[in-house]
């Protein structure tokens, strides 16, 4: 048995869990999208951090290898700077002070050589300079951050370079090559030093501005003297440069300084393991939110759900509340009591239909189980008068012995009751055959003005019995027959109801009138009388089972008030319908309208 309540929120909920589930799924979905992308943004940030600390790293180291490259090429370039040992003035001073120095007298003559001619005493200073020593302490810088450990220095005015102990036997290449056309230029990059031993180094080369000196040019070979000519100038120098220029290479120092990067490594490392270290804590936070709002949005869709569990069998039971009072109500409907005890004030608007259908419904009932019960009490009632009368017969009859004569008669009364009781219990079993349906049509053509004809022909003799005037109206005699597709059977036992009855309700000396007509493709059979009319109160009810309007008139037991119900169940199995119209004292018009075939209902 299934249950609205249950089936109601079997549904709602199922409803609710698909809303909920969707709307959950879109708000996670939305939530990880936004913790996603601020995660990628905050690990840019990081990411951008980094790299700006490590090239802050770089740029230390790199700063500091050529701030010491620098201050090693000053420093060697005060010391060495060879125009100052080629002044002049010191070797005009060598020669005044040579006597001061042991030996010194014997040098005279080379420093006043050197005095006049100067090279001679720059290939001295040169050839000196090779051995040119520099205290390392006086070289290298006093170490700040991440100063350089390692430094050789070259000249292209020596041979022998100055290399920092730390070198040892590693050596740096020559720079001889180094930016030839530049008079200051340094480089920066990553050098492997020894085997393993790698190092960032900065190549810097120093130089002073190119010395020209210009020295008269050896004399030409003489030229071949034309003969005589025109052609020779008579003045102005001889063609050609007189002159040769000489080119001093500049005197450059080409400084290499480099340093262990092992420091600069480990820091950026250090900022590197910081930087994942945060990277790692982020996308744990992230993990960790998404979780915490994922938790939190199960709690708020339980909570949800159960609220609307509750919530919902809640209203089911109250919306149902008058569902349940109308079956309480329906509940205490008894045979003996058909009306429906519910307060139809509060009554829902969608109950409302239903309330009044099953009123309606009740009402029907109730008529049906009291026409039931008066059937019972009418049968009962119509069968007792004849069977009372053949029972009286029958004890007259048996009474005395009688002559054959009186036998007769007396047996003429009890055929007559029992004539009645026979019709009586034939028209309940018509009724009865009709209300089980097994009373079919047997249709075929039927020429309705013959079939007329014909009942008019049974019923005429007691119409003129009662002094009647019967007239049949079928139409013009050259007019096609009116024909349809019916029962004849039944028809005939309308019409000749109808007549039967036309008769009975008559006035002496009156009239009946039966004619038919075809009306918009339907035969109507009209029976019109000029009789006592139908009251309207009871205009309605004729048709009803053993319902009579004045049952003293037919006090013979001939009229048991089920004439009309036949007609009228009949006239609906045929398809057509039947109306009456009748007014009091001047008489009654019954009208019967039947369609063209049975399948095809009457209009109007
Ligand atoms: P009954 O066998 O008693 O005539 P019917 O079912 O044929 O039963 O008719 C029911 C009642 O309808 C009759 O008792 C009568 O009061 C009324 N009635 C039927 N036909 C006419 C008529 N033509 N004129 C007046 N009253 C009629």
């Amino acid at each position: 048995m299934r249950s609205i309540r249950l089936s109601l929120v079997v549904y709602l909920l199922g409803l609710l869990v698909v809303a909920l589930g969707l709307a959950s799924l879109v708000v996670y979905r939305t939530t990880r999208s936004t913790l996603h992308d601020k995660q990628e943004v905050v690990a840019k940030l990081l990411e951008t951090r980094f790299e700006h600390s490590q090239r802050v790293e770089e740029t230390r180291l790199d700063d500091a290898l050529l701030a010491q490259a620098k201050a090693l090429a000053r420093r060697t370039r005060v010391q060495i700077y060879p125009t100052r040992a080629m002044f002049r003035e010191l070797h005009l001073l060598g020669a005044l002070t040579a006597q001061a120095t042991p030996n010194g007298l014997a040098l005279l003559p080379l420093w006043l050589a050197q005095g006049v001619r100067g090279p001679v005493s720059y290939d001295l200073f040169r050839r000196n300079l090779a051995d040119l020593t520099l205290p390392e302490s006086d070289l290298m810088l006093p170490a700040e951050g991440l100063a350089g450990e390692y430094y050789q220095i070259d000249s292209n005015y020596w041979s022998r370079p100055l290399r920092s102990e730390s070198l040892a036997s590693a050596t740096f290449p020559d720079m001889h090559d180094f930016a030839p056309e530049a008079l200051l230029h340094w480089e920066l990059d990553d050098y492997q030093l020894a085997r393993d031993l790698k190092v960032r180094r900065v190549r810097l080369k120093v130089a002073s501005a190119r010395r020209v000196s210009i020295w008269p040019k050896m004399p030409p070979p003489p030229p071949r003297m034309p003969p005589v000519g025109p052609e020779r100038p008579r003045n102005g120098p001889p063609p050609g440069p007189p002159w040769r220029r000489f080119e001093y290479p500049p005197l450059a120092l080409f400084v290499q300084c480099a340093a262990d990067t092992t420091r600069r490594d480990e820091a950026i490392t250090r900022l590197r393991a910081d930087r994942d270290e945060e990277l790692a804590r982020l996308r744990d936070e992230t993990a960790a939110t998404l979780a915490q709002q994922r938790n939190r949005l199960l709690a708020l869709v339980a909570a949800t759900f159960a609220a609307v569990v509750v919530g919902t069998f809640a209203l089911v039971w109250r919306g149902l509340l008058p569902l349940r009072r109308l079956g309480d109500a329906v509940s205490r409907v008894s045979p003996r009591d058909f009306r429906l005890p519910f307060d139809e004030r509060n009554l829902p608007a969608e109950l409302r239909p239903i309330v009044e259908r099953l009123g309606g419904t009740l009402q029907l009932l109730q008529r049906a189980f009291t026409r039931e019960k008066q059937a019972t009490a009418d049968i009962s009632h119509e069968l007792r008068t004849p069977l009372a009368a053949l029972l009286t017969t029958i004890e007259l009859a048996l009474r005395k012995p009688r002559p054959a004569e009186q036998y007769r008669s007396l047996l003429l009364d009890c055929r007559t009751s029992a004539r009645q009781m026979n019709q009586i219990v034939e028209r309940l079993l018509t009724l009865a055959r009709l209300d089980a349906g097994i009373d079919r049509l047997r249709v075929q053509p039927v020429d309705v003005g013959a079939l007329v004809e014909q009942c008019a022909s049974v019923v005429r003799p007691l119409a003129e019995a009662r002094g009647l005037h019967l007239a049949v109206e079928t139409g013009a005699p050259s007019a096609a027959p009116v024909e349809l597709s019916t029962d004849p059977d039944k028809l005939r036992e309308v019409v000749t109801n109808l007549l039967h009855n036309a008769i009975q309700y008559n006035r002496a000396d009156g009239r009946i009138d039966l004619t038919i007509a075809r009306d918009n493709g339907q035969v109507a059979v009209e029976v019109r009388d000029s009789g006592i009319g139908i009251a309207p109160e009871s205009r309605e009810r004729i048709f009803e089972r053993f319902y009579r309007a004045d049952p003293s008139r037919n006090a013979d037991g001939l009229h048991a008030g089920l004439g009309l119900a036949i007609v009228k169940e009949y006239v609906e199995l045929m398809g057509g319908r039947i109306r009456v119209e009748s007014e009091e004292g001047r008489g009654s018009i019954f009208r019967l309208e039947l369609p063209a075939t049975p399948g095809t209902r009457a209009a109007g």
